[in-house]
């Protein structure tokens, strides 16, 4: 039997929680708000903000997109990174990728105001993180460890296996393994003998984008398996990293959709108003 790790509880949880401290700000005169900045085409991206800024919508936050185009230079993206962090009106900001070609994340994050940076994506948010100081965590590798916290996993002294090294979800999920006690393995795709690494974790993420990936090989009988990809079908659908033929054979897998993804959008709000009620600044103390 196969445990189904499914985010929609709590994600519901979570934006009903934000909805009331929402409620609360704006009877004080405070009006939450989210800001998305866009520099792509890429239709996924658009599904993607279409839906938080709806998520954003629901819980009573203000949100607002700030399409840059695919010209856009870095200099471009981040004036308006700069303009959003000075604008007491805007509470969270969340740069999308893809961004165009030339253009390198980490030179145009680095201008999200680390107070504001409620996707965790500005490097001194990394550094903050890794360091043990507080900052908020990119939301996709915090809502694994909470999808896992909420269905009574625990973390301490296991073995947990990332696959995927990337520093908006591999890496700050080691991290925050690290600091639940795990013992961590980070594989990626020069991994030797991938199948046989991720076998021997009690707990595995797939953090790829590789539809179906990870197999029943790749996988002890009694690992927890968090599916964290999102591979658009031809059909117009998603699929995960991990094959289904692992339901039955993991002791609990979650779903894609319906797992990791409605966590992530819920933790994006949750952190939002973290910031209005700190005011919109002084968010990242030691
Ligand atoms: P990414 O930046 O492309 O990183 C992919 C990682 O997978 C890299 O570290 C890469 O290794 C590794 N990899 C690629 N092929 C591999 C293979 N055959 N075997 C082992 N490792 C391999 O992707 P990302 O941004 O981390 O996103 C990963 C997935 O999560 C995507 O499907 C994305 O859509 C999804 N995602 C979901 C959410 C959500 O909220 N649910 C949010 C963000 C991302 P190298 O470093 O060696 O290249």
């Amino acid at each position: 039997m196969t445990t189904v790790l499914s985010g929609k509880v709590l994600a519901a949880q979570i934006k009903k929680d934000t909805a009331e401290r929402v409620q609360a700000l704006t009877a004080r005169g405070v009006q939450v708000g989210l800001a998305i900045v866009t520099a792509t085409d890429d239709e996924a991206s658009a599904w993607y903000v279409r839906s938080i800024t709806k998520a954003a919508a629901a819980v009573g936050i203000a949100g607002r997109v700030e399409e840059l185009g695919v010209t856009a230079t870095e200099s471009d993206i981040r004036s308006m990174l700069v303009k959003l962090g000075d604008d007491p009106g805007v509470h969270g900001i969340i740069l999308q990728t893809p961004l165009p070609d030339g253009v390198r994340s980490e030179r145009v994050s680095v201008a999200i105001a680390p107070e504001k940076d409620v996707d965790g994506a500005n490097p001194e948010s990394f550094g903050r993180l890794a360091t043990g100081l507080r900052a908020f965590a990119p939301a996709t590798a915090q809502a694994v460890v909470e999808l896992l916290d909420h269905h009574g996993i625990d973390l301490h002294g296991k073995h947990a296996v990332v696959v995927g090294r990337s520093t908006v979800v591999g890496k700050p999920l080691a991290h925050l393994l690290l600091d639940r006690h795990s013992t961590v393995t980070i594989a990626h795709s020069r991994t030797h003998g991938l199948a046989e690494v991720t076998s021997r974790g009690d707990v595995v993420v797939a953090a790829v984008g590789r539809a179906r990936l990870i197999t029943a090989d790749h996988i002890g009988p009694v690992a927890v398996v968090v599916d964290v990809g999102t591979n658009p079908t031809p059909e117009g659908g998603l699929v995960g990293d991990v094959d289904p033929g692992v339901t039955g054979k993991a002791a609990a897998l979650s779903p894609v959709p319906g797992g990791v993804g409605p966590v992530t959008t819920a933790l994006l709000l949750r952190h939002t108003v973290d910031v209005a009620e700190r005011g919109g600044r002084a968010a990242v103390g030691s």
